[in-house]
């Protein structure tokens, strides 16, 4: 299997290992290495100069202030980055420009993108996602927020919840019922919402890391512009659908870096404490070796598809639930090598964010009680596991579809939740 480049990719990777020499921080260790209270100065001024170098939206047409680069070119910057722990945008881009910026620039107006992209990019408007509500996570065509006409506007009634980055953000995107005579993955439409208005209350919820990561929003009058519905009225589970195809993209290629360093963290733990001498400690450092490398050629294999121009496919379902189980099992087998001293929270540093610690963390058993608590939400959050195994059971290996509750309206299918 030839794995290498063409060569103009790796004339690029040249101007990205040039770009980073020149403006990272003298003796760049990874964002993990900084000091936890200068991170956030760091990735405002980080942001800011990937901005300026338009690698902010580096796929975004530059008509859009976007860097216009290729897929491939793309993956070359991510693999970078990626490698010198090196963060490609700021604290809620992750849903501004990855989500719905990529949306708007799919189903918006001139006037939505005009309106909205160049904000998104200054970081004036920060996105936060408000899809789930206590009734609809899986079965997110369940949801009941509610967006009545008045006028040139809709109000907005109901409750979301688990949105992450909530607090940090002041624009929110809103799936919400606008039809409840008709059948459920219909009559929802796709709003963008500003958050800084009396109707909107956003409380934190403290998960069990300590973290303020995410919240529940609740809407009560909240008024929306009709100018600021995506997609059209009534096509809301399209948009929606749009977006979740972005949440999983070219992160399939450089996934196994991040996983690969907390390894190599794993590793260092045992052989400082002597549980490399134990033969079960070593089997399952051995087992997750073998899963991260699997974790890196399924990658390849996704890079593939996504080079060609295709989706994703039900097939990344594979992916998110293979790097969920091992991450619970990599941090799992950390605090058993830790033993008691994995209960001491010893070295915590707060950290935001999901999935393996960023490049540079303190190997710490605070840090690994950190990211033994963040791996256990990993098999719930952009899609359970088990709704995993149905896709793929059902669309990957062809498997009979399991059988559907709801029929008719929306309205008529709420009396199942009586
Ligand atoms: C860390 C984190 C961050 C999140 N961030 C956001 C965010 O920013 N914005 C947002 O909108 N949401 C967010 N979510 C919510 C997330 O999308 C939902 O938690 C997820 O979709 C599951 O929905 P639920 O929690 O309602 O569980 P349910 O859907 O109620 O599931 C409960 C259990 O039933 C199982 N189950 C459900 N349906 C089936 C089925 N058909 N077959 C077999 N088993 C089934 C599930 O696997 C699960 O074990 C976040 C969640 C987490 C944990």
């Amino acid at each position: 299997m030839d794995l290498s480049y063409p060569p103009e990719a790796e004339e690029y990777r040249s101007k990205v290992k040039a770009f980073l020499a020149d403006n990272l921080p003298e003796g760049w260790g990874g964002y993990g290495a900084l000091d936890p209270s200068e991170r956030d100065v760091f990735l405002k001024s980080w942001r800011e100069t990937l901005n300026d170098n338009k690698l902010l939206a580096a796929n975004w047409p530059a008509e859009y202030g976007g860097g216009g680069l290729t897929n491939l070119e793309r993956v070359v910057m991510a693999e970078e980055f990626a490698a010198l722990g090196v963060p490609t945008a700021g604290a809620n881009d992750a849903f501004s420009i990855g989500m719905v910026g990529n949306t708007i620039l799919h189903w918006g107006t001139d006037e939505q993108k005009e309106e909205f992209i160049p904000k998104i990019l200054s970081g004036e408007y920060l996105f936060c996602q408000g899809y789930s509500e206590p009734n609809a996570g899986s079965d997110l065509a369940n949801l009941g927020c509610k967006a009545d006409k008045d006028g040139d506007e809709f109000v907005l009634n109901g409750q979301k919840i688990w949105t992450s980055a909530g607090t940090s953000a002041n624009w929110i995107f809103v799936m919400a019922r606008t039809d409840v005579d008709q059948p459920k993955h219909k009559g929802i439409s796709f709003f963008l919402v500003p958050m800084d208005q009396p109707g909107i209350e956003v409380r934190q919820i403290t998960n069990m890391a300590g973290q303020n990561h995410f919240c529940e929003v609740f809407f009560t009058d909240a008024r929306v512009s009709a100018e600021n519905v995506l997609g059209g009225y009534n096509n809301g589970w399209a948009v929606g659908n749009t977006l979740l195809g972005f949440e999983r993209g070219v992160g399939a290629a450089t996934q196994h870096l991040g996983f690969e360093a907390e390894l190599g963290q794993l590793v260092e733990l045992a052989r400082s404490t002597g549980a490399n001498e134990d033969p079960l400690v070593r089997q399952r450092i051995a087992k997750l070796h073998a899963q991260v490398q699997i974790m890196k050629y399924r990658g390849k294999q996704a890079l593939t598809r996504y080079l060609a121009g295709k989706a994703p496919g039900p097939e990344s379902s594979i992916g998110k639930l293979f790097w969920s189980n091992m991450h619970q099992e990599l941090t799992e087998c950390a605090m058993d090598v830790l033993g008691a001293e994995g209960m001491t929270g010893y070295g915590t540093e707060t950290r935001g964010g999901l999935g393996p610690p960023p490049i540079g963390t303190a190997n710490t058993p605070g840090n690994w009680m950190a990211s033994f608590f963040i791996a256990r939400p990993g098999t719930i959050y952009a899609g359970t596991s088990e709704v995993q195994k149905n896709i793929i059971g059902e669309r990957v290996l062809g498997l009979p579809r399991e059988p559907r509750a709801d029929s008719g309206t929306w309205k008529e299918s709420q009396a199942n939740y009586k």
